[in-house]
């Protein structure tokens, strides 16, 4: 699938800004302007020649090295359009059974090469990024460990090579009459290795489970030896050593295989997303602590605050609907400035649906939410996997995005939100600069919730200071979440971009547990060194 070489996706694939949008960030944000790309031959030029030897798995060429040397951090995005990316792997090898991979392993200790896991390039933390070290370095590309290797009907389960993008391991499955229905935004290319070696969570995953509860068990190949977890329903023997896979990202090797837990899709079950509105982000939280408290089984829920409510109607593009919308919710009781949009998702029969609509009518009732049907949830699901690129756009107009992510009990929501949103919009206050946030909650759960929080600001003309003022944005943001009580990361990982917090989450016993088991299973440190300790 073809790749735009400094930015997201298909290059045949183009989102348009409203012009009411357009006019709303000039307001808030000031004219942002667009700055020349650094030319991808200046990069291909400047890449220094491979200090690895020669291997027939093994690729030197500068293309091959630029496309792997980074992944879609704003940091990454910043290197590539403003020429300063200055570190790239000396080569990138395409493996396609476990057994290469074992004798790739054997080739970097011969060699004391250090080793990238490279799934899909989707990390936007800095996952990807290529060390500095004496030692040569070796990105190894796990495309093309990409079949099916068994489908278990009876056990619900199917055993995957870990390389495999969304859509064909989907495809496989669908084919079947099953579906694992994970779908992070960035499906179209993430891989099921890289879904693990992050804790992945999809727009799904309210019904099928985060990645964490869908990986049963697998195979990592290691500097250390062969790790193979077996795939019990439960076990009480000892600490579940599949949670120290999850989330690995590539410290501890190589995920080969994962067992995955999967879903059979019944005949006459349906999706549907429907929208309403709460009068206030007060109800939208209180409406969804107690749905979630109730546990009834929703597909996908999204409850967006004020700002991105209002942000979401302005760059939806259908100014009529918009407006009508406008004077109808006031009428409902729902005040503009305040109403919070709020988005359903339910998989069912026909009849399982109309029973879980009536029982969620019944709870949110009671928070005064206005139900509106289909119209927004189809918009939604048409666009959910083309959002990203309204990143390249805004690029293009000289903006910014940045997405910041934690989970927090519900007690602390509220004041998380608040914090966060308040750190970013004051942290280029010493640049001149605002920014513009907003937030939502989209994966809500029993004991609290997910927030996701949106940041834009102006690119400088000069690379450096447009780095700086994001270093700005995410130290501002990353304090007040864990001062908040948040975790560092509810869905992106650790990489580079959150480590400096990481400890502050998990303790000095906490991450030296985790060192720990780097040192088992890579005891010369040559396994994605550097990311997530
Ligand atoms: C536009 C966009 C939208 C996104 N939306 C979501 C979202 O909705 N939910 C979400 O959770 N994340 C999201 N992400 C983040 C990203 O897609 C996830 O972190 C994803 O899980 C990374 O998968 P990947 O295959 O691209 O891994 P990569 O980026 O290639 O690698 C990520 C890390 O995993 C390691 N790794 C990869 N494969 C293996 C393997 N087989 N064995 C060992 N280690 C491995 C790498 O070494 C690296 O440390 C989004 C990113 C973008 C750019």
């Amino acid at each position: 699938m073809q790749r735009r070489w400094n930015g997201w996706g298909d290059p045949s694939v183009e989102m348009e800004i409203p012009e009411q949008g357009a006019a709303y960030l000039k307001e808030v944000l000031g004219e942002g302007r667009s700055q020349v790309d650094y030319p991808r031959w200046e990069f291909l030029k400047r890449i220094p020649k491979s200090r690895l030897p020669e291997h027939p798995l093994i690729t030197t060429d500068p293309e091959t090295r630029l496309s792997h040397s980074h992944g879609q951090s704003l940091p990454d995005w910043i290197g590539l359009r403003a020429g300063m990316l200055y570190r790239f792997p000396d080569g990138v090898a395409f493996p396609s059974s476990a057994e290469e991979v074992q004798s790739l392993l054997d080739f970097a200790e011969k060699q004391k090469i250090i080793l990238i896991p490279y799934g899909g390039g989707t990390s936007v933390l800095g996952h990807l990024t290529v060390p500095e070290d004496r030692r040569p370095v070796l990105t190894v590309s796990l495309k093309r460990l990409n079949r099916m290797i068994n489908l278990d009907e009876r056990s619900l389960l199917a055993t995957f090579e870990a390389g495999i993008i969304g859509p064909d391991l989907e495809a496989h499955l669908q084919s079947h009459g099953f579906t694992l229905g994970h779908y992070p935004q960035s499906f179209e290319y993430s891989s099921l290795g890289g879904w693990i070696a992050t804790r992945s969570s999809g727009q799904y995953s309210t019904l099928y489970g985060r990645i964490d509860e869908q990986f049963q068990g697998g195979t990592v190949v290691a500097p250390g030896g062969k790790l193979v977890i077996p795939p019990f329903p439960a076990s009480a023997a000892g600490p579940d050593l599949r949670h120290l896979i999850l989330g690995s990202e590539g410290r501890l090797g190589f995920i080969t295989e994962a067992t995955m837990k999967i879903q059979p899709l019944a005949r006459g079950e349906e999706e549907a997303v429907f929208g309403l509105f709460f009068p206030s982000w007060e109800r939208g939280v209180a409406g969804m602590r107690k749905l979630f408290a109730r546990r009834i089984p929703l597909l996908m829920a999204r409850l967006s605050g004020a700002r991105e409510t209002s942000i979401n109607l302005d760059f939806s593009g259908h100014e009529r609907t918009v407006a009508f919308l406008r004077r109808y919710l006031p009428l409902r009781g729902v005040p503009n400035e305040e109403g919070c949009m709020c988005l359903l998702g339910f998989r069912g029969t026909d009849r399982l649906m109309k029973t879980l609509r009536k029982e969620v009518g019944t709870v949110l009732k009671e928070e005064k939410a206005v139900p509106l049907g289909k119209a927004m949830g189809e918009s939604w699901k048409k666009y959910r996997f083309l959002m990203p690129y309204l990143r390249n756009t805004l690029w293009s107009m000289g903006y910014a995005v940045e997405t910041v992510e934690t989970a927090v009990i519900w007690s602390r929501v509220t004041e998380t939100v608040e914090a966060m949103e308040r750190a970013m919009a004051n942290s280029l206050a010493s640049f001149g600069e605002p920014v513009l946030t907003f937030s939502h909650l989209s994966s809500p759960y029993p004991t609290g919730s997910n927030i996701y929080t949106t940041a834009l600001f102006k690119i400088a003309s000069d690379g450096e200071e447009t780095l700086e003022r994001w270093r700005h944005l995410k130290k501002a943001v990353s304090e007040a979440i864990v001062a908040s009580g948040g975790t560092i990361s509810h869905q992106h990982g650790v990489g580079l971009d959150h480590k400096p917090w990481i400890e502050a989450e998990k303790g000095e016993k906490g991450t030296n547990i985790m060192a720990a088991a780097c040192s088992v299973l890579d005891p010369d440190g040559r396994m994605n060194p550097g990311k997530l300790l």
